[in-house]
């Protein structure tokens, strides 16, 4: 059933939507509209007194609380369905601690659960067509090729099924056909792969910048400040305390924090969160070779005993790859971002199992991230328990990246024409149904 209840929605969404975005602007004029970002009498002012207000025209007053990828659609979406949006963070959209930073983020359609394979493609056509009318190369489709040996056939076959029903191209190519494909990987252990020609990449950090400026082109506003909760009476959050700033009143609160989430909302939250510490590494390919960047090899993810994945090329930023196996528990704002010993070697001798042109390649770079992880793996879409004002957004399981533009739509549509939510977002699915939404 509950399945349905989202499909349906995915269903009824418009295919293309406008982004109502200004296509030919130059970044000269987009920092020409910062100063113009209309600061109007919509902006919330400060006050001590909580009142819910609504704004002028009758707008909805929004804040929405982290600027990552999933705060930062959704605050763009909402805005472009009619509410007056405030967005805060404490830092830069997309800065180095927060988990959409970095270059690069992997955007795909192969899943076993065919809700994420439709939120995919209606995700890949937002970001489409942002990246045509921003005139920015957010989204690389230089595909996305899986790579399984015994543990992962299964989940290609199913992937499979769901991309026919989708109707996401793809091609199925035996153990021969990769190798004749791609003469760079060692397939010895591979029985099957999965190619997305559609698929491929998005910059992330990028990105998280380019929303933040379509925000403001469309009369909203981004502030920095660290931001919590106030007041919760008669079911209802009455104000966003800044730290040092005094409070703000809005209509609707959106909490998108990332890793942050479970320490905004600790009781209902930290028990179905947990931070993972992820570490990336960028290695660099021998002079000339076109063998291991974006024009020879699509992005890739090898099912193996562990899942690695990799970007070549990677916004010219090197070989990108990663050990998708959650790591110890993070901190994402105090703990250590160093690579580990371990983790270098675990990838050094990855690359020369699978990419024997990348032996003893040097490393150049290296990153740590964290996944927020929730129980299930799927994302948290829903509303506070005791506050109906109050919407959770986040959950990203090293997965959300891409869907953001469509989980931005999903929350804006459910605000503004009051929808539904799909059940599978919500908190009550972790304890069979005792948390009840306002
Ligand atoms: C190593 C790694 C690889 C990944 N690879 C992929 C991939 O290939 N494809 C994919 O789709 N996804 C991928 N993901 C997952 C994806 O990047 C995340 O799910 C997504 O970026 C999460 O975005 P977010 O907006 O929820 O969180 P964040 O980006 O962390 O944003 C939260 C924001 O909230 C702000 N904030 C927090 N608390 C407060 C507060 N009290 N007041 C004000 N501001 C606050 C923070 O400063 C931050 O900017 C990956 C993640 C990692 C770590």
């Amino acid at each position: 059933m509950k399945r349905r209840h989202l499909l349906g929605w995915l269903a009824g969404l418009p295919l293309f939507k406008s982004l109502a975005i200004q296509a030919d602007q130059t970044s000269a004029d987009q920092e020409d509209s910062h100063s113009k970002a209309p600061q109007s009498s919509d902006t919330p002012t400060v006050k001590s007194e909580p009142a819910v207000q609504v704004g002028r025209l009758g707008k909805p007053r929004i804040a929405v609380v982290g600027a990552g990828a999933l705060g930062g659609w959704a605050a763009l979406q909402l805005q472009q369905q009619g509410a007056q949006v405030t967005l805060l963070d404490a830092w830069d959209p997309g800065h180095t601690r927060s988990s959409s930073g970095g270059e690069t983020r992997v955007i795909r359609h192969a899943y076993s659960a065919l809700h994420h394979v439709r939120l995919a493609a209606r995700a890949l056509q937002l970001w489409r067509q942002a990246s045509k009318a921003w005139q920015l190369p957010l989204l690389h489709q230089s595909g996305v090729l899986f790579m399984a040996g015994q543990q992962g056939a299964t989940f290609l076959h199913n992937a499979a099924a769901n991309l026919q029903q989708v109707e996401i191209e793809y091609q199925l190519l035996s153990q021969e056909a990769l190798q004749r494909r791609y003469p760079q990987i060692a397939v010895g252990d591979i029985e099957l792969a999965l190619l997305e020609p559609q698929s491929g990449y998005l910059l992330a950090r990028r990105a998280c910048a380019a929303v933040v400026e379509a925000l403001r082109r469309e009369g909203g506003v981004f502030r920095h400040a660290l931001a919590r909760p106030g007041h919760i009476s008669a079911g209802q959050l009455q104000s966003l305390e800044l730290d040092g700033q005094g409070s703000l009143q809005f209509d609707h609160y959106v909490f998108a924090c990332g890793p942050w989430l479970g320490k905004l909302f600790p009781e209902l939250l930290q028990k179905h969160l947990q931070i993972t510490r992820q570490e990336v590494l960028y290695f660099g390919t021998p002079a000339g070779d076109r063998l291991h960047d974006e024009t020879g090899l699509p992005v890739w993810a090898d099912f193996g005993e562990r899942i690695w994945y990799g970007i070549p090329g990677s916004d010219r930023r090197g070989f990108k790859i990663a050990d998708d196996t959650r790591g110890p528990v993070f901190d994402p704002e105090h703990d250590d971002r160093r690579l580990s010993d371990k983790g270098l070697d675990a990838a050094r001798a990855y690359l020369q199992h699978r990419f024997p042109g990348m032996r003893g390649a040097a490393l150049i770079d290296a990153r740590v991230c964290q996944y927020s992880n929730t129980p299930d793996g799927d994302f948290i879409v829903d509303r506070h328990p005791q506050a109906g004002n109050i919407w959770l957004l986040g959950g990203g399981c090293g997965h959300a990246f891409k869907h953001a533009p469509a989980l931005g739509e999903l929350l804006a549509t459910t605000i503004m024409a009051e929808q539904a939510l799909p059940l599978d977002y919500r908190l009550s699915r972790f304890d069979g149904g005792l948390t009840q939404t306002a």
